[in-house]
């Protein structure tokens, strides 16, 4: 016997006839037969050969090498820190698991997962993910040739799923929460025979690999302590059992501290630690912008807890922003674009630093669990946007000038950080913009930004940093477009009415001339635009080619982005804006555009 399953609490044999390798509430775990691997594997041979993924098959509960789903895997690069180990004072390395096939570690333990599947005979693979795992398991299983369903709940981004649907994955949206997409999968494995993926017993067996990796790396001199972001509490339990297996087999003397970093509003095992217990207790929700540890129940949360106690580690959280810093130092001092999740690792060792309580010289690897590509938006959300010119070098010399590059490129705040809720003055609006975005920002700017916030406090919508951001760019178009012959919306109204066609009304100066119209439209966005169309003076030609709306916020705070794009005269212009409101922000920016050329 190669290995055997055991229940993880109360550690007894256990066997199913199907695909499905966790109790119905208990999850399940693998013990190796490590006295049989010792006989198998030739250890002088094994610590020289060079570290990829195939290289631990030994230690894998696959039974022919020959069924091995792989894509060639190559070890992840250890890099050695080039600044912010100095920094710190310590030794520090960063194990890039971004660097995997799919661009998380998730590929380590789906190969071992699809393997199993196809090795075992199963016809299908299923799991509930939205995320990386989703991607990961699409990936393997596109390589063994066997279908893939991937159950969401309704209305996740479509954008995270676009490797999925690249690998062929077979995504079912279901009318619920992820918890119920967990259940069906479930049961859809059992009753269909398919196998299970996701954080089942088997994954850790691949995962556990990074842990081998980094010893084989650091040419089997053991870390102090190696840091890990917490999701479902899976690979810091692999990390675990790869050091305790590599111990067991004779390979090293000593194991390394672990250390759980999970978001402060995802804390489920940090709670469980500070309290010493040995269960974790499932929080309701998770609040963080760190998608990948966004977990409010970790199915493994008690094996990551044991794996904490046994190796004299500890769980710890840190806040989004603190990720957000973390995140853009490793990409400007150390070239490594991670997601928000990997960060969480290195914003941990920051915070232990300004504390005091980061020895001197202390050797430390921080496990960068996934690329920064998978979640842009997370960066872009507190990026001061790039502002736009018109294509010569008198536009790029004024904003040269204006020491606009001298500013912050990123701000750093916990998106519910309300900068006005009352009408500031100019003055304070000014002061505002030179202690958040530089200090270039005159009284003329400062009293169009004025204007911009007036018209969301008059909608009800207090002022968030990210408003801010756009209202600065607004106010920027503004300056720019100022003496330019414009057209201006006089006033408008949009009626509208169940099952009733929509009206509009506008009425619009352009050179001391109004002009005014009413249309009709499928909705009241319709409605208005045609409106625009039809009042605008015959004798410019343009065509509307593009319209998107895009909504920032959430809830109440949420404010519309509309980006339009139109023809006019034979060159395209695109016209942007913001609003609380869907049909003011339509206006506006069909203004923007109208008045570009
Ligand atoms: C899945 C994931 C995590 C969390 O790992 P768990 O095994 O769920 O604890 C962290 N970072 C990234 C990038 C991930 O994909």
């Amino acid at each position: 016997m190669m290995y055997q399953l055991l229940d993880f609490k109360t550690k007894e044999i256990v066997t199913t006839d199907d695909f499905v390798f966790a109790g119905e509430n208990t999850p399940w775990q693998v013990q190796m037969d490590l006295d049989h691997i010792r006989h198998k594997i030739n250890l002088d041979y094994f610590v020289t050969a060079t570290p990829c993924l195939s290289k631990y098959l030994p230690l894998m509960p696959i039974k022919h090498p020959a069924n091995f789903v792989s894509l060639r895997e190559t070890a992840t690069p250890l890099v050695k820190s080039k600044v912010i180990g100095k920094q710190l004072g310590i030794e520090l390395y960063f194990k890039v698991e971004g660097k995997n096939p799919t661009g998380s570690f998730k590929d380590r333990g789906s190969a071992v997962d699809i393997t199993l599947a196809k090795e075992m005979g199963a016809k299908g693979v299923v799991l509930a993910s939205t995320g990386n795992m989703a991607a990961s398991c699409s990936c393997y299983a596109a390589a063994a040739k066997m279908p893939c369903f991937i159950i969401v709940p309704e209305g996740v981004s479509m954008s995270k799923l676009a490797q999925v649907i690249s690998f062929g994955g077979k995504i079912i949206q279901v009318k619920g929460s992820y918890n119920d997409a967990v259940d069906l999968a479930y049961k859809i494995a059992k009753s269909k025979k398919f196998f299970l993926a996701g954080d089942y017993a088997f994954r850790v067996e691949g995962q556990k690999t990074a842990g081998f990796e980094i010893i084989d790396q650091m040419l089997f001199q053991v870390p102090d302590e190696v840091v890990v972001p917490v999701g479902c509490g899976t690979n810091i339990t692999a990390y675990a059992k790869g050091f305790s297996e590599y111990q067991a087999l004779g390979l090293i003397d000593n194991i390394p501290s672990l250390t759980g970093v999970q978001a402060a509003g995802a804390n489920s095992l940090v709670k469980a630690y500070e309290a010493k217990k040995t269960t974790i207790e499932p929080l309701l929700y998770a609040d963080t912008i760190a998608t990948a540890i966004a977990v409010p129940y970790p199915i493994d949360g008690d094996k990551a807890l044991e794996a904490i106690y046994q190796t004299g580690g500890q769980a710890v959280s840190v806040s989004d922003v603190e990720m957000l810093k973390a995140q853009y130092a490793l990409s400007t001092q150390e070239g490594l674009f991670v997601e928000s999740a990997s960060a969480a690792t290195v914003a941990h060792l920051f915070k232990q630093h300004e504390q005091g309580l980061l020895p001197k010289g202390k050797r430390i690897v921080c496990v960068l669990s996934g690329e920064g590509l998978k979640d842009p938006n997370v960066v872009l959300k507190s990026a001061i946007q790039p502002p736009i010119i018109y294509p010569n070098e008198a536009d790029f010399d004024k904003l040269y000038n204006s020491r606009f590059f001298e500013n912050k490129s990123m701000l750093f705040f916990e998106q519910n950080t309300v900068i006005f809720a009352d009408e500031p003055t100019v003055s304070q609006v000014k002061e505002k913009l030179n202690e958040l975005f530089g200090d270039h920002y005159d009284e003329s700017f400062a009293q169009k930004a004025q204007a911009l916030i007036k018209r969301f406090l008059a909608k009800g919508k207090s002022i968030y940093v990210s408003d801010l951001q756009d209202i600065v760019q607004d106010a920027r178009e503004m300056v720019d477009h100022e003496n330019l012959d414009s057209l201006k919306v006089i006033s408008f109204n949009v009626s509208t009415a169940q099952d009733k066609i929509a009206k509009a009304e506008v009425t619009v100066s352009l050179d001391g001339q109004l002009y005014y119209a009413s249309n009709q439209g499928v909705g009241p966005v319709d409605a208005i635009i045609q409106a625009l169309c039809k009042a605008c003076p015959s004798e410019v030609n343009y065509q509307l080619t593009d319209y998107k709306v895009q909504i920032r916020g959430q809830g109440a705070d949420a404010v519309v982005y509309v980006e339009l794009k139109m023809l006019k005269e034979g060159k395209s212009s695109v016209g942007k804006a913001i609003s609380p409101d869907i049909i003011q922000a339509s206006v506006e920016a069909f203004i923007d555009a109208y008045n570009i050329y």
